[in-house]
């Protein structure tokens, strides 16, 4: 046993430069590139914005890390981007989330897993924390029963059970959206601020929208887009109550009140609440919040006299876009606290 270490004291001694290659080889596994020169500056802690609408088209930002990740280490996968949605919130559903196949078993794969955490955590040279999970705008990860957010930046416990769910076969990595939408230093090479989530575009014949406008509420913007040209039909039905006074009752186009039960339209030129201004205001997208455009020519499904429907309450109104952006819904009403109630508008495309 002596000789032996002796020889390979010896042995190490003679190849000394050589040693290096493997001792190194053993200890770094290899990191992810950036394609781009990275700026000075760096992007601050990713938000949080959990999905809120249904969009599963995998988002550029995401499709470029799992290619980087995969171009990176051989042996692992993309396991899925979009998911079709369900009632509970996930990133998958908004195409702003990748799992990362990775098996916690298999060394060779352990090993890359916390190689890419050591490379995503570490500090730039600046001193700047968790530096290229900043410039990837990755908002949180999960894997092996932990989850760590960018809200209390340290890993805590996910509670889970069986591999799949707590994440053993896989990284879970959700993005912001301008890391998802590959807007991110770490693609482009130019620090970008946090941006809010994106107005898709609605262009669909077949499929409506469905706005919940609640009568206490300032307003409603949509989560999509009208597209410029377009042809959008909008059907608004409800009533609500202005004041917690039963009488005082109103839909899109008419009210009443306790001193008068006969519904009544918004006469032109009526502009105080004491001769009843309780429209539905509907304002399509605009170049300027100055020149916005409010939608008119409500018609009653079912015409009841005085231009009100009391028997449906339900209004129509078509209109198209000059340009493309987000409706935003507000109720008439100077004073939205004391109201109770919602409006439901359907908003479909039909031409
Ligand atoms: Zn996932």
């Amino acid at each position: 046993m002596r000789r032996l270490i002796l020889a390979l004291t010896v042995g190490l001694s003679a190849l000394a430069p050589t040693i290096l290659a493997p001792t190194t080889a053993f200890a770094a596994v290899p990191t992810p590139h950036p394609a781009v020169a990275l700026p000075a500056g760096i992007e601050p802690m990713p938000p949080y914005q959990p999905q809120t609408y249904c969009d599963p088209k995998d988002k550029p930002g995401v499709v470029a890390f799992g290619q980087l990740l995969t171009a990176t280490y051989h042996d692992t996968s993309v396991v899925s981007i979009s998911r079709p949605c369900g009632t509970d919130t996930s990133e998958h559903y908004d195409g702003r989330a990748l799992d990362w196949g990775a098996y916690y078993k298999n060394a060779t794969q352990l090993a890359e897993v916390n190689a890419v955490f050591a490379w995503l955590f570490a500090k730039d040279a600046a001193g700047n924390p968790n530096a290229m999970l900043r410039r990837l705008g990755i908002m949180y990860v999960i894997w092996n029963k932990q989850i760590w957010g960018s809200w209390s930046q340290k890993w805590e416990p996910y509670a889970c059970s069986g591999e799949t769910a707590c994440h053993q076969n896989h990284v879970h990595f959700s993005f912001d959206w301008s890391g998802a939408l590959k807007k991110t230093s770490f693609w482009t090479g130019v620090v970008s601020q946090p941006m809010d989530p994106p107005h898709p575009l609605y262009t669909s014949l077949t499929t409506k929208q469905v706005v919940t406008v609640a009568a206490n509420k300032d307003k409603v913007t949509t989560w999509f887009a009208v597209k410029a040209g377009m042809t959008y039909r909008l059907t608004v039905s409800g009533s609500y109550h202005y004041r917690q006074v039963a009488a005082d009752a109103a839909d899109a186009e008419c009210s009443r009140s306790y001193g008068d039960a006969v519904w009544h339209t918004l006469v032109p030129g009526e502009t105080t609440q004491a001769t009843g201004l309780r429209d539905l205001v509907a304002t399509i997208p605009t170049a300027s919040p100055t020149t916005a455009t409010t939608i008119s020519g409500w018609r009653a499904a079912v015409a009841t006299g005085g231009g009100c429907n009391t028997s449906t309450h339900t209004y129509t109104a078509s209109f198209i876009p000059a340009m493309s952006g987000p409706l935003e819904f507000s109720i008439n009403d100077a004073t939205r606290a004391d109201n109770s109630g919602a409006l439901t508008v359907v908003v479909a495309r039909v031409k």
